[in-house]
């Protein structure tokens, strides 16, 4: 007979390692997004003027109407904070020296929003619908990956 469980966290494991590697590529429209931000430090985003909404990252096609876009609308590098979240544990639970701030920020012109780190925090207390601007690393460091963004950090 079967023992039924009342907390998933009692039911019996056998721990191992799983080896999986995976190669992720960022499409057409992700590729012209981060050549952009490595070469000249902007994030570029996609317009759809049918549905009225600019995406970003860069897309390349609508996700509401499947219209072909364009990877040339520049976007930020001001925005306002839509959600945030501040962590106090790492992604195996171990505590972390210091918190994380992770922001949702929605740059200028456009619609969507990209979660990335708030630094720089100071401090005064985040509040949602604050002015946010992006943190892009010096241009000699940058080499066209997510991480050529430090983060978000609050202005005024
Ligand atoms: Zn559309």
């Amino acid at each position: 007979m079967l023992e039924k469980l009342e907390r998933p966290d009692e039911v019996r494991r056998w721990k191992g390692r799983i080896p999986v590697s995976h190669r992720y590529t960022p499409g057409v429209a992700g590729d012209v997004f981060f050549t952009a931000l490595r070469d000249r430090g902007v994030l570029l985003g996609s317009r759809c003027d049918s549905c009225d909404y600019t995406y970003v990252p860069a897309r390349l096609f609508c996700e509401r109407c499947f219209a072909e876009l364009s990877a040339d609308a520049e976007v930020g590098p001001g925005g306002r904070l839509v959600s945030f979240t501040i962590s106090y544990t790492g992604l195996e639970g171990e505590p972390l020296e210091q918190p994380v701030a992770i922001g949702l920020v929605r740059p200028d012109g456009a619609d969507a929003a990209i979660v990335h780190r708030i630094v720089e925090t100071g401090d005064e207390p985040l509040e949602i619908g604050q002015r946010m601007e992006v943190v892009v690393k010096p241009d000699e460091e940058r080499t066209g990956s997510i991480h050529d963004i430090d983060g978000f950090r609050p202005t005024g």
